[in-house]
């Protein structure tokens, strides 16, 4: 049992071809716990791997609703001090994981096969848990005793175990890779203490905490059906009678709760669903679901059934099809971008941005919307009215990387190669990718435009940059 709930992160990603030399040096293990500046190292050179991994899915919907959701959580966690970044794969396996650093990730398997938002919430408030409770920073400071192991090498090894045994024998020499994964397992205790934990949060956010052992109660016994994909979760986090009982006694006083599911819960799964498939077979998938009525919410499976229209190019059904929607387009974000995209799919594009502009005064917060207004600015031939709405949302969040590229692309089509290469630069940067992103400010310096204050802006860049990588050398 302890060996398999290494880290709780055997996700089935494909690991990359990772050589040593490549990873920052983040220092050994000497002290008695990492700092959190180590874990978020750690956690963020891991994440940089998963980014570019074919299964990371890089929807701004899901990862919102993902993260809404999981703030709720962390608001009412002991310990709020920590940030989180919750992030979705495309896997349909169930399965959730924590990395050091507050990086957790939800497997699309588990968004399908929760039955209620309370389940999801459930099984997010357990890795939540083992994050606040710092189960990995003080696994990972135990290997002190056994020897000294640097934390670049901890951070490949954790890679490594999400994936197999024979590829983590290949990217690290296999008896130090057979020693990590001895020592990077959670203790009985930590499982224990994470649904402790996780029922606590899970309460105080107002969530059903008897969803929590429905939920693990189902998964166990569904372990020997393929379809649902069980297994991964029961590798992962093993499911005890013990556990189960134990979750059990901790909610037994707790009194049930009839928490709704929101309408984001029922979009976001139907989203995922119309992903799925080919775009016909999703299509008749949700024809069938709608003209049945075999759905548990009917805005969503009209959202599915669109969303897969879409993605089959029949826009004009697409169209008659969202007036058959019960609530209207303008009522909620997705719906919004739903609406978005109908048009400007139908080539009504004036239609199109002004709709968009017009919702993201309803809804100024959602990015998808931004990102759809952006593009379809550019598709338009319309690179500096792009860039007006792209300096705008940088200003609120300078850290978005998928802003950067789409401005790159705006700057490339107005001739400004300098500018264009700058802003390369910042989107890799957000990938965490220094070196390509000095190599992209280097370029930005030769196509040189004369203007001295967007070039000592680059050159100021630059000079930060190299400050911060030769700090990790
Ligand atoms: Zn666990």
């Amino acid at each position: 049992m302890i060996r398999a709930s290494l880290l709780c992160l055997l996700a089935a990603l494909p690991l990359q071809a990772l050589p040593a030399d490549t990873l920052p040096d983040l220092g050994d293990v000497s002290q008695a716990t990492l700092s959190p500046a180590q874990e978020r190292g750690i956690g963020f050179s891991i994440m940089r791997q998963i980014r570019q991994s074919p299964t990371f899915l890089d929807d701004p919907e899901v990862s919102d609703y993902l993260n809404q959701l999981g703030y709720r959580l962390v608001a009412v966690s002991p310990d709020t001090r920590q940030d989180f970044l919750f992030f979705p794969l495309q896997d349909n396996s169930v399965n959730a994981f924590a990395l050091p650093g507050g990086y957790v990730g939800v497997h699309s398997g588990l968004l399908l096969t929760a039955q209620s938002e309370s389940e999801l919430a459930a099984v997010m408030a357990h890795e939540v848990a083992h994050v606040t409770q710092r189960h990995i920073a003080r696994m990972v400071a135990a290997q002190e005793k056994q020897g000294m192991i640097s934390l670049a090498a901890v951070a490949l090894a954790i890679l490594a175990a999400r994936s197999n045994p024979q590829a983590a024998a290949g990217a690290i020499a296999a008896s130090q890779a057979q020693a990590l994964s001895n020592q990077l397992a959670f203790s009985r205790d930590n499982e224990r203490d994470a649904d402790r934990v996780g029922v606590q949060i899970l309460e105080r956010a107002g969530f059903d905490t008897h969803s929590m052992p429905v939920f693990l109660d189902r998964l166990q016994r569904s372990t020997r059906s393929l379809e649902t994909g069980a297994p991964t979760y029961m590798r992962t986090h093993p499911i005890t009678y013990e556990r189960i009982a134990d979750v059990q006694g901790r909610i037994y006083d707790l009194p049930y709760r009839q928490v709704p599911d929101s309408l984001e819960f029922h979009l976001v799964r139907a989203k995922l669903r119309a992903m799925q498939r080919e775009p016909r077979e999703a299509v008749a998938y949700f024809d069938e679901l709608v003209s049945e009525r075999k759905f548990a919410n009917e805005t969503a499976a009209r959202y599915g059934l669109i969303t897969a229209l879409l993605r089959a190019r029949e826009f004009a059904r697409a169209a008659r099809e969202i007036k058959l929607l019960p609530q209207a387009a303008d009522s909620h974000p997705m719906l919004a971008l739903l609406h978005g995209r109908i048009l400007a799919g139908s080539g009504k594009t004036q239609p199109a941005i002004d709709w968009y502009r017009k919702q993201l005064i309803a809804f100024p917060n959602q990015r998808a919307l931004v990102y759809a207004l952006a593009q379809t600015l550019l598709d338009a031939k319309r690179p500096a009215d792009a860039n007006a709405v792209i300096d705008a949302r940088l200003q609120r969040d300078p850290d978005d990387g998928r802003l950067y590229e789409m401005q790159a692309i705006a700057y490339s089509a107005l001739g400004q190669n300098m500018m264009k290469h700058r802003s390369l630069a910042e989107s890799y940067v957000a990938q965490g990718n220094i070196r390509l992103a000095m190599e992209q400010l280097q370029l930005a310096l030769k196509n040189n435009n004369g203007d001295f204050y967007e070039v000592s802006g680059i050159e100021a860049r630059l000079s930060q940059l190299r400050t911060l990588t030769a700090k990790q050398e």
